[in-house]
């Protein structure tokens, strides 16, 4: 019946057999909607009702067992964009024995990764809701492997980058609107249900102007494991450090333009003694200008997500943005965010177009491009009068809108002033070796003695030991901050110290009880955690 899945072979009669004893089992992770991922045994899915289904047996579990909170507001996100309320999954409950007067189930052998794209036709949206979010969410479950299947509900086609989720397994990826072709009743021998949302670093500005997440738990680590799987599923080889350097200037080719390219250009490879080279996505096959990127020291472009491809740059290189006029960099930051996470070690510019005679504005296209004339004209005078976007949310505000579609005219002199300004040695070298990002674990062996005499008043003594891994390990600079504090006191005395002893003698009072915190610090920045607090009586 379904040619997708017959090259296994399965033996029917078992697995209805065994779906209609044991019915549906479910288990998940996360404690909230927003950060759970559950894994299913038999979860079916009616293409007709466009439901899924748990069936209920003897033999099923459903953890977290939510009864109606279920539903409020459901049970997980299926995308990796937070709590929105277009990307909320959950199912219909039915007794198993009701599988005997419901159309045959045909079975998914597959083990399958069941979500929502977010917006498949926005490199950006491509890479930071999607890619990034699969690739991690199939590590975290091992079964998840080159072998499964991912089934995108949100109900989109293709997309304009199709080619890239179908790198993420062997599998052809499946779209809602194709299930219907396979069967009335589909049940997924195996299954996970939702994108882990760890690797994100973006809120998109739904219930707050849009910037960098709270809680950014990703590093520029995770993101090169990624790139690097990638790379090597296009076929392109990383650090191709042979040739020559250069810079690639990404240019739109629709909207939002460079209007003076070729003078920028020039001046690049004036200024920083370069091969300059223009890409675009409409001129360019996407390998190759990965294979571009990966290997470039500057990526200049506008605004947008085709700089989502910066995740490509090799360490070291440098990531020029540029904003039209009346749009604050500082308040537009998702390429800024991804190259200053710890570890991407990418350095960054924002530019933006501060001369109105050099921004050329679209006030008739259509609202989505931009446009402002269906608006009033009290307001069309207000938004051409203003000189920067106020705040605002997500997606559909006319003056952002108008401002971000405009083409710009880059002053090159102010340009290369900025870029001056933050890159001072040559684009693209590794300035430093990074620090190994190590931190210390905690001192231990820690011990404190008070001592007092007439001529000398009271002292601490205090001493401890290195902590453990530190004897593994190569370190340039370890310091210990002691933190000194007086029993019932919400203020504490700190101190950064070399050695692993200190005697205290300055505002010791005596019979007091002092709290003494002690931990590491590795190369100025590396903090390790505290060691068990120290009760010291003088
Ligand atoms: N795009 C492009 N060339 C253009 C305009 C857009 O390749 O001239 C791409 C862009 O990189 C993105 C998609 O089309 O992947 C949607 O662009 P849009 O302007 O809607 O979004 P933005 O780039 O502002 O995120």
């Amino acid at each position: 019946q379904s040619q997708e899945f017959s090259q296994v072979r399965i033996d029917y009669q078992a697995a209805l057999y065994a779906l209609v004893e044991d019915g549906t089992k479910m288990v998940c992770t996360g404690r909230m909607h927003t950060d759970r991922v559950c894994r299913f045994e038999s979860l079916c899915y009616s293409t007709e009702a466009e439901e899924f289904v748990f069936f209920q047996s003897n033999s099923s579990f459903m953890l977290p067992s939510l009864g109606s909170r279920r539903f409020q507001p459901a049970l997980l996100d299926l995308s990796s964009v937070d709590d929105h309320n277009t990307q909320y999954f959950n199912f219909v409950e039915l007794p198993a024995a009701a599988l005997k007067f419901m159309p045959k189930p045909v079975f998914v052998p597959d083990v399958a990764l069941i979500m929502n794209r977010f917006n498949p036709d926005n490199l950006m949206h491509v890479f930071h809701d999607d890619l990034l979010p699969i690739f991690y969410t199939m590590q975290q479950f091992p079964d998840l492997d080159l072998e499964s299947r991912l089934f995108f509900m949100e109900g989109w086609g293709e997309g304009s980058h199709f080619d890239l989720y179908k790198l993420m397994s062997n599998k052809q990826p499946l779209f809602k609107e194709q299930l219907k072709n396979l069967g009335r009743l589909l049940c997924f021998t195996k299954s996970y249900v939702g994108l882990t949302k760890i690797t994100t670093w973006y809120q998109y500005g739904f219930v707050q102007p849009q910037g960098p997440k709270a809680n950014i738990l990703v590093s520029g680590n995770e993101i090169r494991h990624f790139t690097k799987f990638i790379l090597g599923k296009l076929n392109i080889s990383s650090d191709d450090s042979t040739s020559d350097d250069y810079i690639v200037l990404f240019s739109r080719t629709m909207d939002r333009l460079i209007v003076n390219e070729a003078e920028l250009l020039l001046a690049l490879a004036q200024e920083f003694q370069m091969k300059t080279i223009t890409v675009s996505l409409e001129d360019h096959t996407f390998v190759d200008i990965v294979r571009l990127v990966s290997n470039a020291s500057m990526l200049v472009s506008m605004h947008g997500a085709q700089l989502a491809l910066s995740l490509f740059l090799p360490k070291g290189a440098a990531v020029v943005e540029l904003f039209p006029y009346g749009v604050n960099p500082h308040h537009y930051t998702p390429y800024k965010t991804l190259a200053t996470l710890p570890g991407m070690e990418l350095q960054y510019v924002a530019w933006q177009n501060k001369d109105v005679a050099n921004t050329i504005a679209y006030p008739e296209r259509s609202w989505e491009q931009g446009g402002i004339i269906h608006l009033d004209a009290s307001e069309q005078e207000r938004i051409m009068k203003s000189k920067e976007v106020p705040r605002h949310l997500c997606c559909r505000n006319p003056e952002w809108l108008f401002r971000i579609y405009q083409d710009t005219k880059v002053d090159v002199s102010s340009l290369i002033q900025s870029i001056r300004s933050v890159i001072k040695t040559k684009p693209g070298s590794r300035k430093q070796k990074w620090a190994n990002g190590i931190y210390p674990g905690k001192v231990r062996e820690s011990r404190c003695q008070a001592s007092s005499s007439e001529a000398s008043g009271t002292k601490l003594s205090v001493s401890w030991q290195i902590p453990w891994n530190l004897k593994y390990l190569k370190v340039r600079d370890v310091k210990y901050e002691v933190w000194l504090q007086e029993q019932g006191e919400n203020t504490y005395m700190p101190y950064i110290l070399s050695y692993q002893n200190h005697t205290f003698s300055e505002n010791i009072k005596p019979s007091t009880t002092y709290l003494v915190w002690i931990r590491c610090i590795f190369n100025k920045t590396l903090l390790g955690p505290f060691a068990d607090v120290l009760m010291c009586k003088t």
